[in-house]
């Protein structure tokens, strides 16, 4: 796939050695106990946030495949990182679009903020009738003068109670058909009209939202790209959803495949002889699998041209949602009937901030992986595009493509 032109400026030839020691000044600069909305500023500011974006927006126009040694050199550190951790939907899908598509100003007024966490972002696609087809969706943007007058309604909305900022994605014109007729919006959450209500999920946590949107005026330079074009703006937005839900950077063993194997270490000895025989190969095969989709994304990674992921992306979504499905599921087999109750800690308390769930118990990580087949995307959705796009198999049935929106059933 060729480069997206805004990553191509300020390509330079820095080696892994530089950007080790690049890393380190950071690090000794910021301090191990500098904050860390400072720590992020300061690795901003040095081209280290993404080192394959341009120079001075976050990177040195480098090969993507070098943030490994920014990553690998923090972690040496022993300070504790996770590049979308602060804000998982404002870096991993609103910063690469807006570096795409926004103009200078938005970059000036955006895309650093969005880095450190001072400003967390939502995505505002899908609606009560339209998750999947997120072409069809029925929210409206009418214009008026500079402004457009945005009425509708979006539902599960992660972060919307905690956004500064919102990606928006609206009809402007019912009388084309469907992905021909889409604006893409930054929205300012707390623009007069917009309403959040939560929504409570399996796990008693309300991470997501219904957004509300009643006469809510948007200043049309907050537009994405062109009117009308809404549909390739969002598809960059999805795109980079993909591989942000589904590459881990982690280090090998570390992670969910951690808590189960520290779990097998503790349960083993309650099991019958044969059941931990069965158990031990269940949770060594999940082991290989985790370790499988670490290297993956690893090569993936190496292998990328600076640009927005392509179709391919989805390779990694689909398998670590249903690897991470399995990890929980063999966690609560091996809980026995313990699984039945929740653990102590297991909180119902709605998070604050918009990421490190780190405190999760078993029954909520179990609980809250069932979603993990949805967001971002179903798992059937998925299939579809690796068929059609990477595997070139026949098309879906799409009987509504070309036909002006306003003329589709609902
Ligand atoms: C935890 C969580 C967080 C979320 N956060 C956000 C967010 O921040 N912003 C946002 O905009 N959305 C968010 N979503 C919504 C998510 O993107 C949608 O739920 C998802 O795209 C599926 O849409 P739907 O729920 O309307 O299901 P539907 O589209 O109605 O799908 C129902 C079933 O039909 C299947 N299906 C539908 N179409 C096809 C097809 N063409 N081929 C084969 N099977 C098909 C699906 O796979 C699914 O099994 C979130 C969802 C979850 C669970």
């Amino acid at each position: 796939m060729a480069p997206d032109p805004c990553y191509e400026v300020g390509m330079s030839t820095l080696t892994e050695a530089n950007v080790e020691a690049r890393t380190q000044a950071v690090l000794e600069a910021v301090g191990s106990e500098g904050a860390d909305v400072d720590f992020r500023s300061a690795l901003w500011d040095a081209g280290l946030a993404f080192v394959q974006y341009p120079q001075g927006k976050g990177g040195l126009g480098l090969a993507p495949g070098l943030q490994s040694v920014v990553e690998r050199t923090i972690r040496a550190a022993g300070r504790s990182f996770h590049p979308l951790g602060v804000n998982v939907i404002g870096i991993g899908m609103g910063l690469p679009t807006v570096l795409t598509y926004g103009s200078d100003d938005h970059h000036a007024k955006h895309l650093k903020r969005i880095f450190t966490g001072e400003d967390i972002w939502c995505q505002m696609f899908s609606e009560p009738t339209h998750g999947s087809d997120v072409a069809g969706l029925m929210s409206r943007a009418v214009r008026d003068g500079d402004e457009w007058i945005v009425n509708g309604q979006k539902v599960w909305t992660s972060g919307a109670h905690v956004s500064r900022y919102g990606m928006l994605l609206v009809r402007t014109d019912p009388d084309v058909p469907k992905h021909k007729g889409l604006s893409y919006f930054i929205l300012d959450m707390e623009s007069p009209g917009v309403e959040i209500r939560p929504l409570y999920q399996i796990t008693g946590d309300a991470e997501f939202n219904e957004v509300f949107f009643t006469d809510v005026r948007i200043p049309h330079e907050n537009l994405l790209g062109a009117v009308g074009e809404g549909w390739r703006v969002a598809t960059t937005t999805l795109m980079n959803e993909r591989v942000a839900l589904g590459g881990s950077t982690l280090p090998r063993g570390a992670g969910n495949i951690a808590f189960l194997v520290d779990l097998w270490e503790k349960r083993r000895t309650d099991l019958a002889p044969a059941a931990a025989a069965l158990m031990r190969d269940r949770v060594t095969r999940l082991w290989v699998e985790a370790e499988v989709g670490r290297l993956t994304t690893m090569r993936a990674r190496a292998a990328a041209a600076s640009g927005n992921p392509g179709p391919e992306g989805s390779t990694g979504k689909l398998a670590s949602a249903e690897l991470n499905q399995r990890i929980w599921n063999t966690g609560m087999d091996l809980m026995g009937a313990d699984a039945t109750m929740h653990e102590p800690g297991y909180s119902l308390v709605r998070e604050e901030g918009s990421g490190g769930r780190a405190d999760y118990t078993l029954s909520k990580q179990f609980l809250r992986s069932q979603a993990n087949t949805i967001e971002g995307g179903t798992s059937d959705i998925m299939r579809n595009i690796l068929g059609e796009r990477v595997l070139g198999l026949p098309g879906d049935v799409r009987v509504d493509k070309n036909v002006p929106w306003r003329e589709i059933p609902s």
